[in-house]
């Protein structure tokens, strides 16, 4: 095979997810269950999760296409975690990607926001991602190899009035995503972060039609962003696409300028 074939056949091949075990937290809906089917439709095993187990269940049976599987977390729980990934790892033999995507969304003005309010959007965000990317790490570091994915913002970056505390939790987590590939590089763990912008999911829903326009104003594409654009950027970023990329955080926002 001459050079030129030989890198004609590998870039064929390399996006192919077949023989790879993924885990997805909040794979229920959104952006998480979009990930769940692109990972599937390029050939991954793909267990996801949501915090109630029906809806885990139907959800994962709601995708067509190869092997998927649906389990009861709560993310904000660090021993759940641990011990669903390390099941997940022992069940089919190993793990090589796992997307922190479990996330929660409530609005609220400086003045207005509660001490419980911040707990929650930290237990959740910025606790879930951290326990999310440990247990994966523990998961993953033997066989020395492994791709993270943890979901940031674009707010997370430049901040977004009456979403303080959501921004403060998304700029944590993409600092996680920097932090955890600098220890993790060694062992041939990547650890990368998308940051939407705004994308069509019930998190989005509860926007009025007025920031919706002035977003999409704001945004080149002048559009909102589909979960699918995110699950595509996610795909590249777990495949062998993406070798040499490590500790990104990578924009899907349209050209959205906050
Ligand atoms: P959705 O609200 O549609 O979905 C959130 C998912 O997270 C659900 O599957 C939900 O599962 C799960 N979840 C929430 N809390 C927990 C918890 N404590 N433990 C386990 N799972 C949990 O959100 P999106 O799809 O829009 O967002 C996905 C990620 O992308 C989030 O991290 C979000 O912050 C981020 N993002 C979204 C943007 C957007 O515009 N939509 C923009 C930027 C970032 P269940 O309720 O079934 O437990």
């Amino acid at each position: 095979m001459t050079d030129d074939a030989r890198t004609s056949a590998e870039s064929a091949t390399s996006g192919d997810l077949s023989g790879k075990v993924a885990l997805v937290t909040g794979g229920t809906r959104g952006i998480g269950l979009a990930t769940v089917r692109a990972l599937a439709e390029a050939g991954a095993t793909v267990v996801l999760t949501g915090r109630d187990e029906a809806k885990a269940k139907e959800a994962a049976a709601s995708v067509q296409t190869g092997s998927v599987s649906g389990q009861a977390l709560d993310v904000t729980d660090a021993k759940a975690v641990s011990t669903l990934v390390r099941g997940v790892a022992k069940e089919h033999g190993q793990l090589d990607i796992v997307v922190a995507n479990a996330g929660i969304l409530e609005d609220a003005l400086l003045g207005m926001i509660r001490e419980d309010l911040v707990e929650r959007m930290m237990a959740t965000n910025v606790g879930g991602t951290i326990h999310t990317v440990q247990a994966a790490a523990r998961a993953m570091m033997r066989k020395k190899t492994g791709a993270i994915v943890v979901l940031a913002s674009i707010v997370g970056e430049h901040g977004s009035a009456g979403q303080t505390a959501y921004a403060a939790s998304k700029a944590a987590v993409g600092n996680v995503a920097r932090s955890a590939s600098k220890e993790l590089g060694r062992y041939g763990i990547r650890v990368n972060g998308v940051a939407p912008g705004v994308i069509e999911t019930a998190m989005t829903e509860h926007l009025g039609e007025e920031i919706i326009a002035d977003r999409i104003e704001d945004t080149s594409l002048r559009r909102l962003g589909k979960p699918e654009e995110v699950a595509k950027a996610i795909r590249f970023l777990v495949s062998d696409e993406a070798s040499f990329v490590t500790g990104q955080i990578l924009g899907v926002d349209g050209g959205l300028v906050l």
